[in-house]
């Protein structure tokens, strides 16, 4: 993988090749950017280019003899590690390689749910077991084959747990000349010991320009269509290739439905939205689709300061967001953002989505029919 190879994050790029230029290449890097963001795509790239036997000003030769083995990520000197699925057949993460290569080739902005689907694991839990830090500290300890640097690049170290102490000691103190690479999208899910013994190489979602460009140039989709998908996936590339398999916006409707029962105070329907539809979407989807909702909610706000220039949208979405600037205040807007923020929130600390939807419908309903802004929610954990 070649830095250009990666769309956008120029900054970023710039920054990693100055640390190789200026010789201050951390031992230990935490890669720290939200699904979709490329950041397992930089951290191979960056190994890549701290290997590469012709380093060219701005990026890796590829074709030198570590780069063609990095493009392959067959290099010896290259681990990785993941969650993945222990059996007794497979022990360590190494026992999905093969996999794993052809995963991220395909795919270099993946998300966990891509890869566990490829794993197909049933509804097993994916993690980072003991039997796997144990394994890297091993592969660790031998003398590089061929490289300068040895790297370990850890996806996902959420996922390691308590597991992570035993590597805290590598961390800190690795072998000569090895890199650790742990590249994370959640840094409060991860050990705060291991944190603190890395440097964070913040890496912020894609623009939505970057978004509509990959969409354009590398999956030969047509603008129109791509603005549309760049919108919904709100800088994340990994849901903006699911979106592509649908055929239309498969939010618009529902947030219309929603809205429209919201503002007519329509309590029936409302019950039945948030008894059915919503739980059946699952916590992924409900988690999108609140981010829709949120996205949507600050165009209308945008129409509203008479910024139309920057809203993102055309055909009927445009349309909504027209019609619902004009008979709704920004105060009103701003407290429904709030609300369903902390509705993300909870999705996320898996609350119960029936008792969460409802509550968060009938606060809606005050704020956009009744105008009364709720002091905090009734909704108790
Ligand atoms: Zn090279």
């Amino acid at each position: 993988m070649q830095f250009k190879n990666i769309i956008g994050h120029e900054q970023v790029k710039k920054h990693l090749i100055n640390t190789v230029k200026e010789n201050r290449v951390s031992h230990a890097q935490l890669f720290l950017g939200p699904e979709g963001s490329g950041n397992l795509a930089l951290a191979v790239a960056y190994a890549q280019y701290i290997n590469c036997e012709n380093k060219q000003a701005s990026d890796s030769c590829g074709n030198c003899n570590s780069c063609n083995k990095y493009q392959k990520l067959i290099h010896p000197d290259l681990h990785f590690s993941y969650p993945f699925y222990a059996t007794k057949e497979t022990p360590v993460a190494s026992s999905y390689l093969e996999q794993w290569r052809k995963s991220f080739l395909a795919n270099p902005y993946l998300s966990l749910d891509y890869w566990r689907e490829s794993l197909d694991g049933g509804n097993k839990q994916a993690n980072i077991n003991i039997a796997e830090a144990h394994d890297i500290i091993k592969k660790l300890s031998f003398k590089s084959f061929e490289a300068d640097y040895k790297v370990l690049i850890l996806w996902l170290p959420e996922y390691l747990d308590i597991q992570g102490n035993a590597l805290l000691k590598l961390i800190e103190e690795p072998p000569e000349k090895t890199l650790f690479l742990l590249v994370c999208e959640n840094q409060d899910r991860i050990l705060n010991t291991i944190i603190s013994r890395t440097q964070l190489i913040k890496i912020n979602k894609f623009s939505h320009q970057d978004v509509v460009k990959y969409l354009t140039e590398q999956k030969s989709i047509t603008s129109s269509r791509a603005a549309e998908l760049a919108f919904i996936a709100d800088g994340n590339i990994q849901q903006a290739l699911n979106l592509i398999e649908h055929d239309e916006n498969p939010y618009f409707k529902r947030l219309i439905s929603w809205l429209r029962f919201i503002v007519t105070d329509s309590g029936l329907n409302i019950i039945k939205f948030c008894d059915v539809d919503f739980p059946k979407l699952g916590r992924e989807n409900q988690k999108n689709f609140l981010l829709y909702a949120i996205n949507m909610l600050r165009q209308i706000i945008l129409m509203q300061q008479g910024l139309e220039q920057l809203v993102l949208l055309q055909g009927e979405e445009l349309e909504f967001v027209k019609k619902f600037s004009e008979n709704y205040s920004l105060p009103q807007l701003e407290e429904a953002i709030n609300l369903l923020e902390q509705t993300h929130y909870k999705v996320e600390r898996n609350a119960n989505p029936k008792i969460l939807f409802l509550d968060v419908s009938l606060q809606l309903v005050l704020i956009f029919k009744y105008q009364t802004f709720p002091q905090g929610t009734q909704y108790i954990q």
